[in-house]
């Protein structure tokens, strides 16, 4: 029978540092005897003074242990792989060696000459923090837990809404309503009760965020906004963390490793956020379901590598995924000497306010209007004109009664069929394309222009619950 036999680590010095060895053999022990013939320093290792195997010496065919089967007796086929894995491997594996149990379930890395008991044991003592358990988050954390990252912190104070469950395949029907990280923490660790998920039911913030990505080795963004974004840069770079990013929008997903000791950070990419609105989030502008699952895997793999030490990390490079029109691009990213985080003078020795620097201040513009306060006005008689800057395929799935419809991008060139002298509050889903709709009238010359803060979903959610949301 051919069969490969896998060399650990700790004997490689033995075997001219050949990590596995083909033989021809049908049993266990006759696999062992070629071997010892070809390296006898292996023999002196693995077999006693009177020629036992040494009782820390644990073998394996794939992934069974030979003592459950018929020990050295143990009949070999094709294509098996026999693993020699000492229980003591030295460093903090003689603390806590691996148990029978790991070596069934990690047995497909173990065998991988880049992983090896060596790598799976810098997995099983790494940290990971992921920063938001929504659509790149939760595929991440799935595969790292699967994976064996022995501490996974889980960083977000959402709770799971069904339009979540198109693209957040970790949560179910019966999760809606429930904390993200609790439901996450319980499904995780039902993959692999071996680990353990921190949940941090927290927003992560100037205050905080030093303290909580402090504890970790290596970080995921996931975030989906910006503010968060330039947080978790800055505070990666200030701790010399490996910050692993990816964003997504609509088709089109974007992943890098940020690390400013190697190459750039984000802020070398994007100095600046663009100005509130500009760019709409995927609440907004919407986000094919399957392109995160891609893009929180690319993390999850780029966090194994600087993990392992092994391969390329995308340090210095942009991947780009079209999933629409199956592309991958890889651009190359440079340092900026002058960047205000990580360049020759940096200027960002602390956290600042990552909301007014994005110029994000909810509920604060001076034309917002709550929805209780406008269904007083509405139940009050008041005259008013509500105006909706969506498309009309949305305008069809729900609306306000009575409700104007004209679209953002028509706005301009449709102002004439507004009132300067009736009080118009303008809508959208969640209040961001309202906000611009009602800048603009307000700078072609309207002076009663209010914005329903939070739009369509805050209405459905303080007012008319039975408003159909999507
Ligand atoms: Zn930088």
């Amino acid at each position: 029978m051919s069969i490969t036999l896998i060399v650990p680590t700790v004997f490689r010095r033995h075997t001219d540092d050949q990590n596995e060895v083909h033989l021809e053999a049908g049993t266990v022990k006759e696999a062992l005897d070629l071997l010892v013939a070809r390296y006898p320093d292996v023999g002196r290792s693995i077999y006693s003074s009177a020629g036992r195997l040494r009782n820390f010496i644990n073998v394996y065919v794939n992934e069974e242990d030979v003592r459950y089967a018929d020990g050295e007796e143990t009949r070999l086929e094709d294509g098996d792989r026999v693993l020699l894995v000492p229980a003591v491997a030295g460093g903090s594996l003689e603390e806590q060696p691996f148990s029978p149990e790991s070596f069934a379930r990690y047995s497909r890395h173990l065998i991988i000459p880049e992983v090896g008991v060596e790598g799976q044991r810098r997995l099983r003592d790494a940290k990971v923090l992921i920063v938001g358990a929504g659509g790149l988050g939760t595929p991440a954390a799935t595969y790292l837990a699967a994976a064996g990252v022995g501490k996974i912190g889980l960083v977000d104070f959402d709770r799971v809404e069904r339009s979540n469950l198109h693209r957040q395949v970790l949560y179910s029907e019966a999760d809606i309503g429930r904390p993200k990280v609790q439901v996450a923490k319980r499904r995780l660790e039902s993959v692999n009760p071996l680990i353990t998920i921190d949940p941090l039911e927290v927003r992560l913030d100037s205050s905080n965020a030093l303290e909580v990505v402090s504890q970790y080795d290596v970080v995921v963004d996931g975030t989906d906004n910006f503010p968060t974004r330039y947080l978790v840069n800055d505070a990666c770079v200030l701790l010399h963390r490996p910050n692993v990013y990816a964003s997504i929008f609509r088709f089109e997903g974007q992943a890098s490793v940020f690390c400013a000791k190697d190459g750039p950070c984000y802020r070398c990419l994007y100095p600046e956020p663009p100005p509130a609105g500009v760019v709409p989030s995927c609440a907004e502008g919407g986000v094919l379901g399957v392109l995160p699952g891609i893009m929180g895997a690319v993390q999850a793999s780029q966090v194994v590598n600087i993990i392992l030490g092994k391969g390329t990390p995308l340090i210095g490079r942009l991947l780009l995924f079209d999933s629409l029109h199956s592309t991958f691009e890889t651009l190359r990213l440079r340092k900026a000497p002058e960047c205000p985080a990580c360049g020759e003078n940096p200027t960002i020795r602390g956290l600042i306010d990552y909301e007014a620097f994005c110029g994000v201040e909810p509920g604060a513009t001076e034309f917002d209007i709550s929805p209780d306060e406008l269904k007083r006005k509405l139940d009050s008689g008041e005259r008013l004109v509500l105006l909706d800057v969506r498309e009309p395929f949305e305008y069809e799935i729900c609306h306000l009664p009575g409700a104007k419809l004209i679209p953002l991008g028509e706005l301009r060139a449709r102002v004439n069929q507004l009132d300067t002298s009736d009080e118009i509050v303008v809508n959208c889903l969640s209040g961001v394309r309202s906000t611009q709709g009602a800048a603009l009238l307000t700078e072609v010359g309207f002076r009663k222009v209010r914005n329903l803060a939070g739009g369509l979903r805050a209405w459905a959610n303080d007012v008319d619950p039975t408003l159909q949301i999507y």
